[in-house]
């Protein structure tokens, strides 16, 4: 049975995190503040990781002329997931289906030595699907995508390391995040003409995936007709709050694009050489990973993606300045914190209306006269009053930490 409280259609209206306006279009949700707040923190996240494995980040714009996607192929492979090109001056342009066309032009534009390989580049950036209106819904079918995606390109006798490292980058993140995966799922091709014809590239980036997932220990089963059109692709399946399987986040190898963008190296021996490009994302689209995040902590976010993530609550109307000087200091320091003042109602009232949110800062006659707030965190704990200045302190820690727990265990107490 739905869960309708780990629905995150449901839970992202209540929330206010986003909604969508028959106006606007369907398919096309809109971010509100707290939903905004929500995804800004899990994207710096990303391009931390990112960083951190060696990834740079590039921008590319949202728009091609529909030429690029000839030469990619998604012209004649995936035109039935593409808006229709505009018309624009005697040219058409298309809203771009992927990012690895733009991706392979970057790279071209400029000449490569072997030395500089691997080069792995990153970009959230935009992409368009033209789903049908009929399934619709939330952030988890949408028109338009933000994604996380990057491309590593590599000498062949790197690409299986490189998507090892890819693995391995999404291991971390679903730790830091309490995602689990359900099941990893190599995605080989099926019959039909989806597919670049090439039976030896197919074979060869397929091995070359297999002895990834064979090196990595993670059981994963095969399945057909679930491959990119150019090459074949190792999934990540999540299970959704109504128990369905999808695809979060994916590595691919992929001979065919560097072949038709005409991509290369120069080698050791002065030669040009065709580089391979590893596709992959770690999280998938930001919508998703966003409506994910939404079931499985049913609104109630570890500190650092908490919309908001301290609510300082004055007793009464005389300590509001008090608490309003609270929230000045807190957000100087990066936190995101609001204020609930009495006319919101009694403090039980704006308690509860804040249970979602991971710290409530109360702050009577005693702490507004000497600096202090007396914490209570999301799980019902109610800490003695301390100095404002610990304990922010201590909330940034956790936040910086980006931990799971709300509170770290004394240290040196
Ligand atoms: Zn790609």
């Amino acid at each position: 049975m739905h869960d309708r409280m780990h629905d995150h259609r449901k839970l992202g209206r209540e929330l206010d995190l986003f909604d969508t306006d028959p106006l606007m279009g369907a398919g096309l949700p809109y971010w509100l503040p707290d939903g905004a707040a929500v995804r800004h923190a899990l994207e710096e996240y990303v391009r931390g990781a990112e960083r951190r494995a060696g990834y740079r980040h590039v921008y590319s714009p949202v728009l091609g002329k529909r030429e690029l996607y000839e030469i990619s192929g998604h012209w004649s492979h995936y035109s039935d997931d593409m808006f229709p090109p505009m018309d624009l001056g005697g040219e058409q342009v298309v809203l771009r289906p992927s990012l690895c066309p733009h991706h392979a032009l970057i790279y071209r534009s400029r000449a490569h030595s072997y030395r500089e390989l691997p080069l792995r580049m990153a970009e959230l950036g935009g992409m368009y699907r033209s789903e049908l209106s009929g399934v619709l819904g939330g952030l988890t079918r949408v028109r338009s995508i933000q994604l996380n995606d990057a491309h590593v390109f590599c000498t062949p006798d790197q690409a299986a390391d490189e998507a090892r490292a890819a693995l391995e980058l999404i291991r971390e993140a679903y730790d830091a995040l309490g995602i689990r995966p359900t099941r990893y799922r190599l995605s080989l091709p099926g019959a039909g003409g989806k597919y670049v014809a090439d039976p030896a590239m197919w074979r060869r980036a397929a091995d070359l995936l297999i002895e990834v997932l064979d090196a990595s220990g993670v059981p994963y089963e095969a399945a057909e007709g679930e491959a990119a059109f150019y090459g074949p692709k190792i999934d990540v399946q999540v299970t959704d709050g109504a128990g369905r399987e999808f695809t979060l986040s994916t590595v691919q190898i992929d001979f065919h694009q560097p072949e038709q963008f005409d991509l290369h190296y120069i080698g050791p021996d002065g030669a040009k050489h065709r580089p391979v490009m590893v596709h992959r994302s770690v999280i998938g689209s930001v919508e998703r990973a966003v409506a994910h995040l939404i079931e499985l902590h049913g609104g109630a976010f570890p500190a650092w993606l908490a919309p908001t993530q301290l609510m300082v609550l004055p007793i009464s109307e005389a300590e509001v300045p008090q608490a309003a000087a609270l929230v000045r200091r807190c957000v100087e320091q990066g936190l995101r914190a609001e204020l609930a003042g009495p006319e919101h109602g009694t403090l039980g009232a704006r308690v509860r209306a804040a249970r979602l949110v991971p710290y409530q800062a109360v702050i009577g006659a005693r702490e507004a006269a000497d600096d202090r707030v007396a914490l209570r965190l999301r799980d019902g704990r109610r800490l003695d009053a301390m100095s404002a200045a610990e304990a922010l302190a201590r909330i940034g820690a956790v936040v910086a930490a980006r931990s799971g727990e709300l509170w770290a265990a004394e240290v040196g107490a």
